[in-house]
């Protein structure tokens, strides 16, 4: 999970308010420990994305013979650099969500790879194109966060779980705001809370809305691309690309998977392969997947994060990181990056979760154009030029993921979902992938410790004598 608006919403949310509070009433769940290492013979992982090239590294470290399968013509999944318009932009993943002890914060600094903080407090807020006084931005703020933890504490007496929404509306239904107060609040919880868990709030779980838990630090992002990471952990391990997996099939001690043109064997495998996937049946299991484990793929969620963005002919706005903007259609991007401030480029990149970000990727460019052009010329004026070029990511309809991450729960699924999707099978399928991990799902850093923890109980797991 995570971006500008993320950058707030872990800001100030997930890694304070939210976590304390799950912490205090104890509703983080025990992931299961892998057991200890052993040489884990030959392995197939699905996936070269982050969770998969953490796995293959590690088993290919403990001496396991390891062959990578992945599906698109590239590395990364959604770690995914573009540089068509001539600098590195990341339309997947940006930031390293919490630098102290996160390990893609070591991982970037083993590499010597150059990170830059993002200053979420240099945040602007434009309503109808008029700024916003810091005040006024801050008590919008607070009060967002009242509502939340009112909500929250109320939802965490009810017996059954509903939508996160519905405890907004119940507190809101109780106190008296002005229409800019309302506004505000608005705007919060759709940056903070929709923009960084991808689910809309009629969507998300009031019981556990809160799940998982972040590193401290700033967050940083890679001006040069995410994907340096990427191709850094991908020396040296055999990958094939475009092979797409169509059938797993386990059973007498092997497995045997399946591609549209070929066909591997090995003594176990890493399924990296994102929930979107596992959701969408493109991928055949035989013998099926337990029911336990297809329950758990039905119930968890997988949230919506887009990104458009703008190259302009000239940089026209001036330098705070984020541009926030509420305008009174429903039909706009909360908020803006000022991609200028990393790379030297007049770059813009609007960013936005849950049901608009689905909305966008059905809208026409000139559409989408007109409609944020119409916001920005409210703040900067008619005179401002449209951009020349335009990026715009359609992560829903990208058959190798269907959708951004499962930051989040929907109503009634809890983190032991996570858990059960996580647990071997048969000793012969291990799992990974941001949706396994119960402590940081949806990011980059749950990923890839998913995908050590695979390898690890991969490596673990009892083997059999050879057959004379
Ligand atoms: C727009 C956006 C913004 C984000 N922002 C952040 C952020 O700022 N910070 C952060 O920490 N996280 C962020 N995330 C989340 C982060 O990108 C993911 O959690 C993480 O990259 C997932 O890694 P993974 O290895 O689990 O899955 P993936 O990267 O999706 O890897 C799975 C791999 O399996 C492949 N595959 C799929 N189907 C098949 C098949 N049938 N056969 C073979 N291969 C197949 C895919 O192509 C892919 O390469 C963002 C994600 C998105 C989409």
């Amino acid at each position: 999970m995570s971006s500008s608006i993320r950058l707030i919403n872990h800001l100030y949310y997930r890694r304070r308010f939210l976590q304390l509070s799950l912490l205090a009433t104890g509703l983080a769940w025990a992931c299961s420990a892998p057991k200890k290492q052993s040489p884990p013979g030959k392995v197939l992982v699905i996936g070269a994305g982050i969770a998969g090239l953490a796995a293959a590294r590690k088993l290919q470290s403990q001496g396991g013979i390891v062959t990578v399968l992945e599906g698109r013509d590239r590395l990364g999944g959604r770690i995914f650099t573009d540089r068509s318009l001539g600098l590195p932009v990341d339309l997947g993943a940006s930031w390293i969500h919490g630098v102290k002890r996160n390990p893609i914060a070591k991982l970037a600094r083993d590499f010597q790879l150059t990170t830059l903080p993002t200053n979420y407090e240099s945040l602007k807020l434009f309503l109808d194109g008029q700024v916003l006084s810091p005040d006024a931005v801050k008590k919008g703020r607070k009060l967002s966060e009242k509502i939340l933890n009112a909500a929250t504490s109320w939802g965490n007496k009810q017996d059954e779980d509903v939508a996160l929404d519905a405890g907004i509306q119940r507190i809101l239904a109780k106190k008296q705001f002005s229409a800019l107060e309302q506004q505000l609040i608005e705007w919060w919880l759709d940056a903070e809370v929709v923009g960084d868990l991808a689910l809309d709030l009629e969507q998300l779980s009031l019981h556990e809305w809160q799940e998982g838990k972040d590193f401290a630090g700033d967050d940083y992002l890679f001006p040069d691309g995410y994907d340096q990471i990427i191709a850094k952990l991908a020396v040296d391990l055999d990958i094939h690309l475009e092979e797409k997996v169509v059938e797993i099939k386990y059973g007498n001690e092997e497995v045997v998977v399946t591609t549209e043109k070929n066909s591997f064997s090995a003594a176990a495998a890493i399924i990296t392969l994102p929930l979107g996937v596992l959701k969408s049946n493109t991928v055949q299991f035989e013998p099926p997947l337990p029911p336990a484990k297809q329950q758990a793929i039905k119930r968890l969620a997988v949230g919506l994060l887009n990104k458009v963005v703008l190259l302009f002919p000239q940089q026209f706005w001036d330098r705070q990181e984020i541009i926030g903007s509420i305008s009174y259609k429903p039909t706009n991007f909360s908020y803006f990056l000022n991609y200028a401030h990393y790379q030297d480029a007049p770059v813009l990149i609007g960013i936005t979760g849950g049901s608009y970000a689905r909305r966008i990727e059905g809208l026409p460019e000139p559409e989408l154009v007109a409609q944020i052009m119409e916001d920005l010329r409210k703040i900067y004026g008619q005179a401002i030029p449209n951009p020349q070029a335009i990026l715009k990511t359609k992560w829903a309809t990208d058959t190798f993921a269907y959708g951004s991450y499962s930051a989040s729960l929907p109503v009634g699924a809890t983190s032991k979902e996570r858990d059960i999707l996580a647990q071997p099978v048969d000793n012969l399928l291990f799992f990974a992938g941001e949706a396994t991990s119960c402590n940081y799902p949806g990011t980059v850093h749950g990923a890839f410790l998913s995908g050590v923890q695979a390898a690890l109980k991969a490596g673990g797991r009892r083997q059999k004598a050879p057959r004379n």
